[in-house]
C-alpha cells in the first residue's frame, strides 16, 4: 500500500483517474490498485467535476484530450471551485509540444505524465505530489496556528493594558480612599482620595506604615488581620477602626483589606486596603438615634403611614394609648380606632387637606382595641421626597380626654350655673315687680298725704314711711343692678355725654346733703377735658352717685371731693382715658378690708347699722359697671385719715359735639292740659286710685278698667284720649291688650303708655316698646307728667 511518507497515521490515499478512453483508465488503475491507492474513475471533464467535489480526492490524473470538456477546461473549472482548488492535477497527455504543458501550467496543473504511460514514472510523480501537498498542508496548517497565536497574544496584550488603564481611572477617582501596600504594611501607592482623608502628601506617605496612621486602641486588631492575610489564613477581611490623620484628628474609617499573592508561590507580597469615611454615617447614626429615642420615648402617640395611609411605624405611646400592639397596627390602617363619632365627610376633608400636601390638625373620638373612646388631638403632616411626592404621613397625637371631660364637666357646669342664675334674674324680676307693686300704693299715698297733713306728728311718721320706703326702693333697684350685670344681661348704653354738665348735677344734687353735715364740697374737673365723650351716662352717674353717697355717709367733718382727671389725650385718634376719684376725710377703711369691700352684702367688720345702714350692694354694683366699661375701681384708705376711689376708664371715644343737643334740664312747670278723658287699666284698686289721685290736678276724666277685656269694650263705647295700661292682668294682660288695640285701625292711633314694675325683663321691654311710652313703678310724678305732655294737649305752661 501507497503511504504518504509526513503523515502520522496510514490512510489510503484516493485518487481520482480521469479519462475518455477506458482503456487508458484500465491501464492507469492496475497500476495504482497495486500501490493501494483508493481509486474514482471519470470518462468525462464534466463527470470528474462532480466526482472531485463530492469526494475531494487527494489527487488528481487528468486526460488531456477528450471529447466534450478537454482536460485544460476541466482543470480550469477545479481550479475555480473553491472546495477542489487545492486539489493538485496531474495531467495524462500524448502531446508533446511545450506549449500545450505551459498551458496545462497555465490552468493550475502541477505536472504532466507521458503518454504512454510508465509505470514508476506515474507512481514515482504521484508520491511526489502527494508528499508536496501533504507538506504544505503542514505548512498551511502551522501558519494558521502561528496566526491565531498572534491574534491571540495581541489581543492579550491589548487587555491587559486596557484593564490597567481603567484600574488607574478607578483607583485615582474613586470617592473612597484606596492604597496598595508591601508586605510589611508600607504605603507603595495611594489615590487622591486617601491623600485628602488622611492629610499627608504621597511621598510623606511613601515613611508612613499602616499601623502609623492606624489609633492606638485599634492596633492590635489591625495587625492580626494583616498577619492573618501575609499567612494565607484569609485572603481580605473588613473591620471598623480609628485612623489618626496627620493633623492628629481622628475619624471612623470602615476598612477592607486584602492579600496580593504571587501567583507562582502564591506567597503574599502586598495589601491593597480600601478606607470609606464613616464621620458622616455616624453623625447620622447619631442623629437617627437621637431622634428615634426622642420618638421612642415621647408621651405623645406617634404613628406613621405610607401615603395610602397604611401603617407603617408606632411608638409605644400609641400601643399605650390605644390598647394594639406594634404588630398588630403595622400593616393595618388608622380606620381600626375608627369611633363613628365622626362622620365620611370629615375624613374626607382630613384627606383632602393632607393630599394636598398640606398639615391637618384637628381634635378627634378615637376607640381603644378594647372598645373604650377617647379623645385626641392629632397633628398629621405630608413627608415629602426631593421631587415633593408624599411618600408619607406622620401623625403626632396627645391623648385630651381629660383636658376634655373636665372641659364638659366646666361646660355643664356653666350651664347650670347659668340656668341657676337665670332662675335668680327671674326670680328677682318676679320679685321686684311684687314689691314695686305695693311700693307703688306706699309711695305715691305717702306723696299725695304730705300735702293733706298738717300735724307735725304725723308729717313725722309720714316721712318716716317715705324714707323707709325710698330705702327698700333703693335696696330692690341695687339687687336687681346686681342680678342683671350677674346674669350678663346689663347692657351699656353709650350715647354721647357732657361729662360736665353731669359733674354740675351731681354737684347740684349732692350739695344740700354736704352743707346740712357742713362738709366743704369741692368739684375739679381737667381743664382739657374734651366736651362729647362716648359713655353710659347713667351707669356712670350712678357710680359716682354712690360713692359720693358713701362719702358723705363715713365723713364727719372735712372735705369731699369729686374730681376728673384726663390721661393719654389722643386727639389724632379721638381717644382718651378718664380717672375719675371720689375722695373724703372720713373714717377710713381698714387695709386689709379694702379688697372685701367691693364684695356683695360686705360692710366694714362691727359697723353700726343703726348709724350708717346701707346694704353693702353699692360698690359691688360699682365695680362690675366700672368692669363692664372694661374699667377698673380702686380704693386708697387711712383709718381716721379719709378714703379715696378712682375709677379708670381707657380709650374712651372724643365726639364731635352733636348735631342734636342735648335736652337741658327743664325745671318743672305748671301746666294746663285741654280737657281729656284717660282710662286707667290696672287689676289692683289701690294702683288706679292712686293714678287718679296723681292725675287730679289736671281735671282729666278718668275712667277705670280691670283688664284688657273690659278696657277693650270701654274704649269701643267712650274712645278715650290716652290710656295707661298695666302689664300683669288677669282674664287679658296688657301684651294681649296692645296687640289688639295696635291691630286694629280705629285704635291704632290711640296713645298707650305702659306702666310696669320692672324693666328687667326681655317681657317688659317688649311691652314697653310696643306702647307709645312707659313708666315704671313706683311712678315719679314728673316722669309721669312728661308722658302726659309727649300725647295731650296743653293749654297753658307757666315755669315754677
Ligand atoms: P353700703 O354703703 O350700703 O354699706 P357699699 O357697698 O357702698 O354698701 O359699701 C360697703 C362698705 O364699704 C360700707 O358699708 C363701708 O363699710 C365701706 N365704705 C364704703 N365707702 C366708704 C367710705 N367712703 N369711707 C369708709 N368706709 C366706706
Amino acid at each position: 500500500m501507497f503511504q504518504n511518507s509526513n503523515t502520522s497515521t496510514m490512510q489510503a490515499q484516493t485518487l481520482l483517474i480521469i479519462d475518455d478512453e477506458p482503456s487508458n483508465l484500465c491501464i492507469v488503475e492496475s497500476y495504482l490498485e497495486k500501490a493501494g491507492f483508493n481509486l474514482l474513475l471519470a470518462l468525462s471533464g464534466e463527470e470528474s467535476l462532480l466526482i472531485a467535489k463530492k469526494a475531494l480526492p487527494d489527487l488528481i490524473l487528468l486526460d488531456v484530450m477528450m471529447s466534450g470538456m478537454n482536460g485544460f477546461e476541466t482543470c480550469l473549472q477545479l481550479k475555480k471551485a473553491p472546495e477542489t482548488r487545492e486539489i493538485p492535477v496531474i495531467f495524462m497527455t500524448a502531446l508533446d509540444n511545450m506549449e500545450d504543458k505551459l498551458k496545462g501550467f497555465d490552468v493550475g496543473a502541477v505536472d504532466y505524465i507521458t503518454k504512454p504511460l510508465n509505470e514508476k514514472e506515474v507512481l514515482a510523480r504521484i508520491s511526489t505530489h502527494l508528499q508536496l501537498r501533504s507538506l504544505q498542508k503542514d505548512l498551511q496548517d502551522k501558519n494558521q496556528r502561528l496566526q491565531e497565536e498572534i491574534q491571540r497574544c495581541t489581543t492579550a496584550e491589548l487587555a491587559q493594558r486596557e484593564s490597567e488603564t481603567q484600574f488607574q481611572v478607578i483607583f485615582n477617582n474613586a470617592y473612597v480612599a484606596i492604597s496598595l501596600m508591601n508586605v510589611t504594611a508600607n504605603y507603595l501607592q495611594v489615590n487622591e482620595e486617601f491623600i485628602r482623608l488622611l492629610g499627608y502628601s504621597a511621598a510623606e506617605l511613601e515613611q508612613v506604615r499602616c499601623q502609623d496612621i492606624t489609633h492606638p486602641d485599634d492596633q492590635a486588631l489591625s495587625e492580626q488581620n494583616l498577619s492573618r492575610i501575609r499567612h494565607r489564613e484569609i485572603t481580605s477581611c473588613a473591620f471598623d477602626k480609628h485612623f489618626i490623620r496627620k493633623d492628629g484628628s481622628m475619624f471612623l474609617g470602615s476598612n477592607w483589606l486584602a492579600g496580593l499573592y504571587d501567583e507562582d508561590t502564591q506567597c503574599c507580597y502586598g495589601f491593597v486596603c480600601v478606607i470609606t469615611d464613616l464621620t458622616e454615617r455616624e453623625q447620622t447614626y447619631a442623629k437617627i438615634q437621637t431622634l428615634s429615642r426622642a420618638v421612642e420615648q415621647t408621651h405623645s402617640a406617634v404613628v406613621i403611614t405610607d401615603n395610602t395611609g397604611c401603617i407603617e411605624f408606632v411608638n409605644p405611646a400609641f400601643t399605650e394609648a390605644t390598647g394594639y400592639s406594634t404588630e398588630e397596627a403595622v400593616g393595618a390602617y388608622p380606620n381600626i380606632l375608627k369611633s363613628g363619632y365622626q362622620d365620611q365627610a370629615f375624613y374626607t376633608n382630613m384627606w383632602v387637606t393632607l393630599k394636598s400636601g398640606e398639615l391637618w390638625q384637628g381634635e378627634l373620638v378615637n376607640k381603644r382595641k378594647d372598645g373604650t373612646i377617647y379623645w385626641e388631638y392629632v397633628t398629621i403632616s405630608p413627608i415629602k421626597d426631593e421631587q415633593d411626592r408624599i411618600i408619607n404621613f406622620i401623625a403626632v397625637k396627645k391623648d385630651i380626654t381629660e383636658r376634655k371631660a373636665a372641659e364638659i364637666a366646666l361646660q355643664e357646669a356653666k350651664e347650670k350655673a347659668e340656668i341657676a342664675s337665670q332662675a335668680k334674674s327671674a326670680f328677682l324680676a318676679n320679685m321686684s315687680h311684687e314689691i314695686r307693686t305695693p311700693m307703688n300704693a306706699i309711695l305715691g299715698f305717702t306723696e299725695i298725704l304730705n300735702g293733706m297733713i298738717t300735724d307735725p306728728t304725723q308729717q313725722d311718721y309720714l316721712k318716716t314711711i317715705q324714707n323707709s320706703g325710698e330705702t327698700l326702693l333703693d335696696l330692690i333697684n341695687d339687687i336687681l343692678d346686681l342680678s342683671k350685670v350677674e346674669a350678663g344681661k346689663m347692657q351699656l348704653d353709650e350715647t354721647p355725654v357732657n361729662l360736665i354738665k353731669v359733674f354740675q348735677e351731681i354737684a347740684q344734687m349732692f350739695k344740700p346733703k354736704t352743707q346740712a353735715k357742713g362738709l366743704d364740697f369741692q368739684v375739679d374737673i381737667a381743664q382739657a377735658l374734651p366736651e362729647w365723650l362716648l359713655l353710659d351716662e347713667t351707669r356712670i352717674r350712678q357710680i359716682l352717685i354712690n360713692l359720693l353717697g358713701n362719702a358723705i355717709k363715713f365723713t364727719q367733718q372735712g372735705v369731699i371731693r369729686l374730681s376728673l382727671i384726663i390721661h393719654d389725650l389722643d386727639i389724632k385718634n379721638h381717644v382718651c382715658s378718664l380717672e375719675f376719684s371720689v375722695q373724703d376725710s372720713g373714717i377710713g377703711i381698714p387695709l386689709e378690708q379694702q379688697e372685701n369691700m367691693f364684695k356683695a352684702f360686705e360692710q366694714q367688720a362691727g359697723q353700726s347699722q343703726a348709724k350708717y345702714g346701707g346694704t353693702g350692694l353699692g360698690l359691688a354694683i360699682c365695680q362690675q359697671l366700672a368692669m363692664l366699661m372694661k374699667g377698673e375701681i380702686q380704693v386708697s384708705s387711712q383709718v381716721g385719715k379719709g378714703s379715696i376711689f378712682t375709677i379708670n376708664l381707657d380709650k374712651l371715644k372724643i365726639l364731635h359735639p352733636p348735631s342734636k343737643r342735648l335736652k337741658a334740664h327743664q325745671p318743672e312747670q305748671d301746666v294746663n292740659f285741654a280737657p281729656a278723658t284717660i282710662l286707667i287699666v290696672d287689676d289692683q284698686m289701690v294702683n288706679r286710685k292712686l293714678l287718679d289721685l296723681q292725675l287730679k290736678k289736671y281735671g282729666f276724666k278718668n275712667l277705670h278698667a280691670n283688664n284688657g277685656e273690659e278696657a277693650l269694650f270701654i274704649i269701643e263705647e267712650t274712645q278715650p284720649d290716652l290710656i295707661l295700661l298695666d302689664m300683669i292682668m288677669p282674664i287679658m294682660n296688657g301684651m294681649e291688650t296692645i296687640q289688639q288695640l295696635k291691630q286694629n285701625p280705629k285704635t291704632r292711633a290711640l296713645p298707650v303708655i305702659a306702666v310696669t314694675a320692672d324693666a328687667i325683663t326681655d317681657e317688659a321691654k317688649a311691652f314697653s316698646q310696643l306702647c307709645d311710652g312707659a313708666v315704671t313703678k313706683p311712678i315719679a310724678k314728673s316722669e309721669l307728667l312728661e308722658m302726659l305732655k309727649s300725647f295731650l294737649t296743653i293749654e297753658t305752661q307757666t315755669q315754677t
